[in-house]
């Protein structure tokens, strides 16, 4: 320790320690690390100091977060959270079973992130969080987060395989994830998206320019129709759509559960597919929240480029959400309402990775709101997490359950016969939280809403 930081920390000198500010009585110190203290993170890549630094404690973001509402417990808060963060990097306390329950308790959903005054990267730290506790897991929680995350999300086959196996093990799945899963048709699973499809002939035949599209790895197994219906709403609008073969998962998952080097490898696999279109594509445009926020990051993933790699930070700036795309570019009103009994109301839900970590609201209710004979209608405590937040709603069911009712119910408060969802986690959860609650409300992606609009022309 210096002699000029034993004088700021005021030890045992009870004088201003020659800096002329303050008299602090015997055993009183300013707020700070101890002199000498070491982080006792485990694991390289723990949170960035600087990034905890940022936090000022004012609180202003715990009415926000959903864990710190439904508990009440400042441990479950952002605030608690960051002070754990803060206490393991100065080395008075460990990463433990307590540091591990509280940091997988969040949702990621970074809400606290969107309302911080001090623009705290809470998502980032979290992810960095999350490197340090895998040890901790037991072996078995530690080799199926493995398989899932590392190995299967990497291998496109894999993730289309245990797609076709799910009619043999739906029976045999529990309740609670059976009802979560949506059901795929086979013939749908092992039918592609083609490689280019050229703009609608109802636009004029002239493109406007040519976009490449990420289809994803739950997202394309899971819920192609969307996939078909983006690249139809863009074509219809004049778009030259690609889908570079070679992509895959956009790493999202393996980054929010703290396996970095998977995440890592993940998007460079994407640099490399949609590079080799990229010479073509004048944009990227992805339909789900959680994938085109973690792609617009992947400058800060990937770090600056070396000489010979791609430019994660140059990809990224040219991604683009689908209604965020449509919204910026223009979107050719469809002439007819969307096809669909009674879709005269529909309520748009607000993904905590469109709102929150993209900062997009405006966009989906501007894209929407061409469509003829539809009236878009508010949810209610629309800025908060539904509890799907990735895997989340299979690991943490109790306070997963509890944000799916709230949700539920508030979507099916509206009097909406349909709910316009731009991510397939949040798709799943509200859809199993309205069958739970008899509502009678269809889930469709904007795209969906929008292709059944142009199609009923
Ligand atoms: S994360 Fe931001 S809003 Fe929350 S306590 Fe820290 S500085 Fe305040
Ligand atoms: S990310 Fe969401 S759940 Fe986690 S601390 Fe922030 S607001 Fe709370």
């Amino acid at each position: 320790m210096t002699e000029q930081r034993q004088d700021q920390q005021g030890h045992g000198h009870g004088g201003d320690g020659g800096h002329g500010m303050f008299d602090l009585p015997e055993g009183f110190r300013f707020i700070g690390p101890e002199a000498g203290a070491q982080p006792a993170w485990p694991l390289p890549e723990p949170p960035d100091p600087a990034d905890i630094a940022a936090c000022v404690a004012c609180g202003l973001c715990l009415p926000h977060c959903p864990t710190y509402r439904l508990t009440g417990d400042e441990s479950a808060s952002p605030r608690g959270r960051i002070a754990a963060m803060r206490a393991v990097g100065e080395g008075r306390a460990e990463v433990d079973a307590t540091f591990m329950e509280y940091m997988d308790l969040c949702l990621s959903c970074r809400a606290c992130e969107d309302v911080c005054p001090s623009q705290v990267p809470f998502g980032r730290m979290m992810e960095h969080a999350r490197t340090q506790i895998e040890p901790l897991r037991p072996a078995r929680q530690r080799l199926l987060r493995w398989l899932g995350l590392e190995v299967a999300l990497a291998r496109g086959w894999m993730v289309t395989a245990a797609t076709a196996l799910l009619p043999l093990a739906r029976p045999f799945l529990p309740r609670r994830t059976r009802a979560l899963l949506p059901r795929v048709r086979l013939r749908e699973l092992f039918d592609r998206l083609p490689e280019v499809t050229e703009p609608d002939h109802a636009f004029g035949g002239q493109p406007r320019g040519t976009v490449a599209v990420l289809a994803g790895c739950v997202q394309d197994r899971w819920y192609r129709p969307v996939n078909r219906a983006t690249i139809r709403v863009l074509a219809r609008n004049g778009w030259r759509v690609l889908v570079p073969r070679g992509q895959g998962c956009c790493g999202a998952l393996a980054a929010h559960y703290g396996r970095l080097g998977a995440a890592r490898a993940l998007a460079k696999k994407n640099l490399a597919a949609f590079g080799a279109a990229g010479a073509e594509a004048d944009w990227v445009v992805v339909n789900a929240a959680g994938c085109g926020a973690h792609m617009k990051e992947y400058g800060q993933l990937l770090g600056p480029a070396k000489e010979g790699d791609a430019d994660a930070a140059a990809f990224a700036a040219g991604v683009r959400d689908f209604s965020e795309f449509l919204a910026e570019q223009g979107v050719e009103p469809p002439p007819a309402a969307p096809a669909g009994a009674g879709l005269g109301r529909v309520a748009v839900h607000d993904a905590c990775h469109l709102l929150h970590a993209q900062r997009i609201r405006e966009a989906p209710r501007a894209v929407l709101g061409r469509l003829p004979g539809v009236a878009l209608c508010e949810v209610a405590d629309g800025d908060r997490c539904c509890g799907a937040a990735g895997l989340y709603n299979v690991l943490e069911p109790a306070m997963a359950d509890q944000l799916k009712a709230q949700k539920a119910a508030a979507i099916a408060a509206t009097g909406a016969s349909a709910v316009a969802v731009g991510n397939p986690g949040c798709a799943m959860q509200i859809a199993a939280g309205l069958a739970e609650r008899g509502a009678q409300v269809e889930v469709l992606h904007p795209a969906e809403l929008l292709d059944r609009a142009y199609r009923e022309a």
